[in-house]
């Protein structure tokens, strides 16, 4: 692509890492063509395995339908075909169907849209077409990453990496997390011994290795902002920004830029890293309503615990997400809950990090039934078959809740959220309802859930 090529050789930026990027171009080989040591860390890994045998696409039939998009008709590579046909996905969601004729063809793109959408499968899409398209020739370094993915939280970036090596599972690209919180050592011996074709990582832990030159961004050539209002609501947006400025200029990348709200200070992030981008809005109620039964129950605070252990207990509750608005009011949840009998989990910041992603895959698993979670924790994590969440306090910001109940009713299926509307938060509501475009019925809890 016009874009990739020219990115490569005439990016004008002044910034740090586009002076080491010229020094290292020059430095790649000899007269000869021959690759040449280079000075810094930066070294030539081992090439990694081929692709796996030829899989045609004829062995994927998916019908046309009228006013549906099919992953066949965007033109696809074979190879990611085959895993859009092993993960079951038959049509384009419309975030998939409205951005991706143009990502695929090199476009930036605003995206305002929440978590259930399938926006991680929209951006990843496009991602790996274009690398397929567009293999490197010549040599490489360990380091340099192709295409790199920032988001704000660690469960986000493993849970957008889990879904990016399904993706390229059929191809020889490659898939790093950098995420703080976890083994360094181990992170940095990833991305030095195999080339780094995605790399998704969290702010803070990505600027330490950039600054340690164990990778390099002046060779970026998709760069995907995810949650890019949550990233300013922790903070991370200097971090972000040197990020970027590590990158080559917005002219010479393609970025990618999602965020499930767009502020002023949104906007104008968004306006100084994307140039010309399509804008692909989808609108909050097409995730919430669809496929999410939504009740509103009344009850009193000193009864809600009760309740929720009742609702636990019947027989349709399989999993179950319980969101908190507090890490103090999640850590005593969890305790009670695992006091009285339940497999429950936790998930909040104050949870180290490798136990998070052990009480996650233990509630994949199922071992886990019931996990209880911050907003911040459970946002944008994407496991399928959760058939409850229970809103225990009523979010205090609106968009929550339309990312809490995002959690179940996913990928096709029927879910439940039930909220504890009580004395604290019921004036919560109309602001809601507002948000949602709908009324919530609030209703006494069923006779058979009564404390
Ligand atoms: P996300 O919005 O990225 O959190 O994705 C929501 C869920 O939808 C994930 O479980 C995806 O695996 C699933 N998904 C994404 N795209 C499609 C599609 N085109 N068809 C069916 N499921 C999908």
């Amino acid at each position: 692509m016009f874009k990739k090529l020219f990115s490569k050789v005439t990016s004008s930026s002044t910034s740090f890492s586009d002076i080491a990027r010229n020094e290292s171009s020059n430095e790649k080989h000899t007269d000869d063509g021959q690759p040449k040591k280079h000075a810094n860390t930066r070294r030539r890994p081992k090439k990694t395995k081929p692709a796996a045998p030829a899989w045609d696409v004829s062995q994927f039939v998916v019908p046309e339908v009228k006013g549906k998009t099919r992953f066949h008709d965007l033109g696809l590579e074979a190879p990611l075909m085959h895993a859009i046909a092993d993960l079951g996905f038959e049509y384009c969601s419309p975030i998939q169907a409205q951005s991706l004729p143009n990502t695929l063809n090199g476009h930036d793109m605003l995206g305002k849209a929440q978590t259930g959408t399938g926006k991680t499968a929209a951006f990843l899409t496009a991602i790996i077409d274009d690398l397929l398209k567009n293999p490197l020739e010549g040599e490489r370094y360990a380091g340099e990453a192709r295409a790199l993915i920032i988001a704000p939280t660690r469960e986000l970036v493993v849970q957008i990496a889990e879904d990016a090596k399904l993706l390229v599972k059929h191809t020889d690209l490659t898939v790093h997390t950098l995420v703080g919180g976890m083994d360094y050592t181990k992170q940095q011996q990833g991305v030095r011994n195999k080339f780094v074709d995605i790399l998704v990582a969290t702010p803070g832990r990505l600027l330490d290795f950039a600054s340690n030159k164990d990778v390099h961004l002046d060779q970026v050539e998709i760069l995907v902002l995810d949650e890019a209002d949550r990233m300013l609501d922790m903070g991370f947006i200097p971090q972000v920004r040197r990020i970027v400025r590590l990158t080559p200029r917005c002219e010479n990348r393609q970025t990618l830029f999602f965020s499930a709200t767009f502020t002023d200070d949104v906007m104008r992030l968004a306006e100084q890293w994307t140039q010309n981008p399509c804008s692909v809005e989808i609108e909050p109620e097409s995730v919430a309503t669809d496929t999410v039964e939504q009740h509103v129950y009344l009850v009193a605070a000193s009864e809600k615990y009760k309740l929720l252990t009742n609702l636990a207990r019947q027989p349709d509750v399989e999993s179950l997400i319980v969101f908190g608005n507090r890490r103090d009011e999640c850590r005593r949840l969890h305790e009670q809950l695992v006091k009285h009998g339940f497999s429950a989990g936790l998930l909040s910041g104050e949870v180290a990090q490798n136990k998070r992603i052990k009480t996650l895959d233990g509630f994949k698993s199922g071992k886990i039934k019931i996990l209880v979670a911050t907003d911040v924790a459970g946002r944008g994590i994407h496991i399928n078959n959760i058939s409850h969440v229970v809103n225990f306090s009523l979010p205090e910001e609106p968009e929550d809740y339309v990312h809490r109940i995002g959690r179940t009713g996913r990928a096709g299926k029927k879910g439940v959220s039930i909220s504890f509307a009580c004395e604290d938060d019921a004036f919560l509501l109309p602001e809601l309802e507002k948000l949602l475009g709908q009324k919530l019925e609030c209703e006494q809890p069923p006779e058979s859930l009564l404390p």
